[in-house]
């Protein structure tokens, strides 16, 4: 183990983990408010001259792909759709050498009208989240009441062949943890792929709690109910879901035990907040300023070596079961989720 960090090459860290895959924020404001996520009030937007410029953004993930390794980008938020400058993003980041592949979290609202633009930029796929099929509790959990609008995002991804279409589902006790069979006989009848994520403490209220949240077993135990579950016979690689063939395949069902089951150990991921902040780690407490280093006139090799020491610290895990746990100031509308 070397005790500094590298000098030029990949995004490596102190644990001999490589990131490969970069989250970039493209806006900490959403057009919904899920109840894990944001208060109903929504928070204290970034101010608009902290935010990254589009060129800015494209100028960073050029460093990432070209001097760092970097071969998956994913735009997430926030609502990444809500950015005016997105269609333009995902062209300039499709045309960088060597071309990353390109993916989109979204809530999926306005996803219907922008999904071709979207896939002639080069965006290769997307994820859409969709915790509940019922339109009162959809309107409950995120505060409005769009299901019809994230339904047809979900149909328009998939007729632009933005594919394979993900949904990740996050359950709540209480609220739509009776969904999951409901949730993956609806992804199997339109050909997506659903993914559950065990929720995390990241929302802004700190209303989340170990003792009350949905587990991965009681996920599974649910879905077992009504289909059978084999283990996925394809490799897993630093992917953080685990899947299962549903029936006997081809079709599979995933779940990202984030809480339960932490694959800290594989992390290949780096994240780039929408105020230029890096960050290695979505529990990390630090961050590491590449905004101010942009704007001051660093070249394009001092803010790749800005990265590269930034990650040599990143930390072996995210530590949610340590006594001494403090979750992020930021929430997740803010990190990028
Ligand atoms: N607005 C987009 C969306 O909802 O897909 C992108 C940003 S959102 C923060 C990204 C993902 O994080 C969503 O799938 C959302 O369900 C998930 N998420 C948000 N808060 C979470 C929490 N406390 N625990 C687990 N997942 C969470
Ligand atoms: Fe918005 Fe996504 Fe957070 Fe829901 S999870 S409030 S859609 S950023």
């Amino acid at each position: 183990m070397t005790a500094a960090p590298p000098t030029d090459g990949v995004l490596a860290d102190r644990y001999g983990r490589v990131a490969r895959d970069l989250r970039v924020s493209l806006t900490d404001k959403c057009n919904l408010r899920c109840t894990y996520c944001m208060p109903a009030e929504g928070l204290a937007w970034l101010p608009g001259p902290q935010l990254l410029g589009d060129d800015e953004i494209v100028r960073l993930v050029g460093v990432a792909v070209r001097l760092l390794g970097v071969t998956e980008v994913r735009f997430t938020g926030g609502e990444p759709l809500i950015r005016p400058g997105l269609v333009g993003i995902v062209a300039a980041v499709a045309a960088l050498e060597p071309r990353p592949r390109i993916s989109l979290t979204t809530n999926g609202i306005g996803l219907d009208r922008l999904a071709p633009a979207l896939r002639a930029a080069g965006l290769d796929r997307v994820n859409v989240s969709l915790d509940t099929l019922d339109p009162q509790r959809f309107a409950r959990l995120t505060r409005r009441p769009r299901l019809a609008d994230v339904l047809g995002g979900l149909a328009g991804a998939a007729a632009a062949g933005l594919t394979p279409v993900k949904i990740n589902s996050v359950l709540m006790r209480g609220v739509n943890d009776d969904e999951a069979p409901g949730l993956l006989r609806f992804a199997l009848a339109h050909g997506y792929e659903l993914r559950f994520i065990e929720q995390m403490p990241l929302d802004a209220q700190h209303g989340w709690d170990r003792r009350t949240m949905v587990t991965a077993d009681e996920i599974l135990a649910s879905l077992r109910g009504e289909f059978d579950l084999t283990p996925d016979p394809a490799e897993r690689g630093a992917a953080p879901a685990e899947t299962w063939l549903v029936d006997g395949g081809p079709a599979r069902v995933g779940v990202i035990a984030s809480v339960t089951r932490p694959f800290c150990g594989d992390c290949d991921r780096t994240r780039l907040t929408a105020d230029g902040q890096i960050r290695t780690c979505l529990f990390a407490t630090e961050e590491s300023d590449l905004r101010g280093a942009l704007r001051a006139g660093a070249d394009d090799d001092e803010l790749a070596r800005r990265w590269r020491v930034a990650t040599w610290e990143k930390r072996a895990g995210h530590g949610i079961d340590d006594p001494a746990f403090l979750q992020p100031t930021r929430p997740m509308s803010a990190i990028g989720g």
